[in-house]
């Protein structure tokens, strides 16, 4: 969406309410977020109550955009920010709202994206929390998920492999010469099977000072996608292991939507429901 497009909406409060509210409800055809029942009564302050689990709740309830203090305007103007990759300080500042603020909402918005993945389930189980509303994970992530890279027609996917551990990544590497190479603390390998690339992030990876990744030339070197995870991750210090999936699938999706509108399909993430993890 252009700056032209976008001052239509964040012109009136109306607008911007609309905006968003169409990406919540189908037809504007309302159900309970809880039970799905479509018999609804209304209650004070816009609210609706269900007739069967008499769950009461607003449009935005349970939904990813419900889970920071800002109005549909304001969700906006950040979603144009983060769009245009404005560092968080100065989003701060134009937003005038503080510093830790921006850093809830990139995460909600990143956790919004990892919902919308095919592999979703997959990174819930992992660790990784679903978002506000959803169970946090029983126990601290140590390492992220292996990732399995794939670029099928300039459609990059970055698949969780369950089955694979950071452990037997470096089996690969020292019993059958799998080439790795790093940047930061992610580590990622030459092909293998049918993907260019396993990549992961944790202190699994350096066991010791005697193990290195620094091989040169790796095919997925010779990838935009990768030029621009390096250029954007290098910038974070120190990414802990349990953020990595989150830039990550922000990444992809970066990348996936470079000839698409962005903040349109970030709004759409923001209005899906948190899901229970
Ligand atoms: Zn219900």
């Amino acid at each position: 969406m252009d700056v032209i497009g976008f001052n239509d909406l964040v012109s009136s409060k109306q607008a911007a309410r609309r905006f968003f509210l169409d990406f919540c409800w189908k037809n504007h055809q309302r159900f309970c977020p809880r039970c799905r029942e479509r018999k609804l009564y209304r209650v004070s302050g816009g609210r609706r109550r269900c007739s069967r689990c008499c769950y009461t709740f607003h449009d935005f309830s349970r939904r990813f955009l419900n889970s920071c203090a800002f109005d549909c305007r304001q969700w906006l103007w950040f979603l144009k920010l983060f769009e245009l990759e404005v560092p968080p300080r100065d989003m701060a500042a134009q937003l005038r709202v503080s510093y830790p603020t921006v850093l809830k909402g990139q995460d909600i918005v990143r956790r919004a994206i990892v919902a919308q993945a095919l592999d979703a389930t997959l990174l819930h189980r992992a660790g990784v929390w679903a978002g506000p509303g959803g169970k946090r994970p029983e126990s601290a992530m140590r390492d992220s998920p292996v990732f399995g890279i794939i670029d099928v027609g300039g459609v990059v996917i970055c698949d969780t492999l369950p089955e694979l551990t950071p452990e037997e990544l470096l089996l690969f590497k020292c019993n059958f010469r799998l080439r790795t190479a790093s940047f930061g603390r992610v580590v990622y390998t030459a092909p293998y099977r049918n993907y260019l690339a396993m990549a992961c992030c944790g202190p699994s990876l350096w066991p010791t000072d005697l193990v290195r990744h620094e091989d040169k030339r790796l095919p997925l070197d010779a990838t935009d996608f990768w030029g621009l995870v390096k250029q954007r991750l290098g910038r974070v210090r120190g990414l802990p292991p349990v953020q990595f999936p989150l830039y990550l699938k922000e990444m992809e999706l970066r990348y996936n939507c470079r000839n698409r509108d962005l903040l349109g399909v970030l709004a759409k993430a923001l209005c899906a429901f948190v899901p229970d993890g």
